[in-house]
């Protein structure tokens, strides 16, 4: 894949307000080239605004983000496409398209206007539908899709980009367990630079080299599953009491919750 490892993506000290209220407040942020990195934190946190600025959804009210050390808001867009793929929550989901028409979405950024698909075009979209397991849906309409199938769907199209970089927000929601693993799996294996927003903590410390955690719109936590992931942090982030213990294979921590209240 091209551009795969390289791509540092970087929030420098970037707050978004509004009205007021800062939803993300002077936030600093690195992933390295390479890197799988998961955003975590309660509803409300801050995590997909703070993704909006990375994918120029929304622009910071102060601070910067960069790709590669240059602006995001300086690249014109068919280079910041080839740089970046962003895999949205809840994407609009009334496109008259056939699957197949939506992830070769992914390969505008390398066309010329009006030109169609060329038989490298075809190959990539290919292969894209089949690393996510619908090639089988390729001819249905996207709309009828379930929900899972769809974010598969989305999650193809942002791999046919070839972007070195990617930004996910919740792509694992409405998955079952089998396909959580495969979009993880796939992210560590195509060797893409990534920030990934997950509710999973335990997905985030099987799969990630470093966890964020956010709330209130800072991030409070940054570092290794194994330094982030504590009884402590979780019961003061979310309110709840953990165990936290090795994976009895991985080493891995693993975090279960306890039915207790908090005193
Ligand atoms: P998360 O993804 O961590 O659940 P969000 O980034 O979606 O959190 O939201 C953070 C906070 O910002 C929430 O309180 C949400 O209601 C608020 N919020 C999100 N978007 C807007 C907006 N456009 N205008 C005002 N408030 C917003
Ligand atoms: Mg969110």
């Amino acid at each position: 894949m091209t551009g795969a490892g390289t791509g540092e993506l970087r929030a420098h000290a970037v707050s978004v307000v509004v009205d007021g209220r800062a939803l993300v407040a002077d936030v600093d942020l690195t992933v390295s080239p390479g890197e799988v990195v998961a955003l975590v934190g309660p509803n409300g946190a801050g995590k997909s605004t703070l993704l909006r600025t990375f994918y120029r959804a929304r622009r910071p009210t102060s601070g910067r983000v960069t790709l590669d050390g240059e602006d995001i808001w300086g690249m014109n867009g068919r280079r910041l496409a080839r740089g970046l793929a962003a895999v949205l929550q809840d994407a609009p989901g009334e496109f008259e398209l056939t699957v197949y028409d939506v992830v070769a979405m992914g390969r505008t950024p390398y066309k010329r206007p009006f030109e169609g698909d060329g038989e490298q075009d075809r190959g990539i979209v290919h292969r894209a539908l089949a690393e996510l397991d619908v090639a089988g849906l390729a001819r249905a309409p996207f709309d009828r899709l379930s929900g899972g199938e769809r974010q598969r769907v989305l999650i193809a199209r942002a791999l046919a980009q070839e972007a070195g970089t990617m930004v996910l927000d919740e792509p694992t929601n409405h998955l079952d367990l089998r396909h959580q693993l495969d979009v993880l799996r796939l992210l560590r294996r195509i060797g893409v630079t990534a920030l990934v927003a997950l509710h999973d903590l335990n997905l985030a410390s099987a799969f990630c080299d470093r966890v964020c955690v956010m709330d209130g719109g800072r991030v409070v936590a940054d570092g290794a599953p194994s330094e982030v992931l504590t009884a402590d942090l979780l019961a003061e982030v979310y309110r709840v009491r953990a165990v936290v213990d090795p994976h009895p294979r991985t080493g891995a921590p693993q975090v279960s919750v306890l039915p207790d209240e908090m005193g």
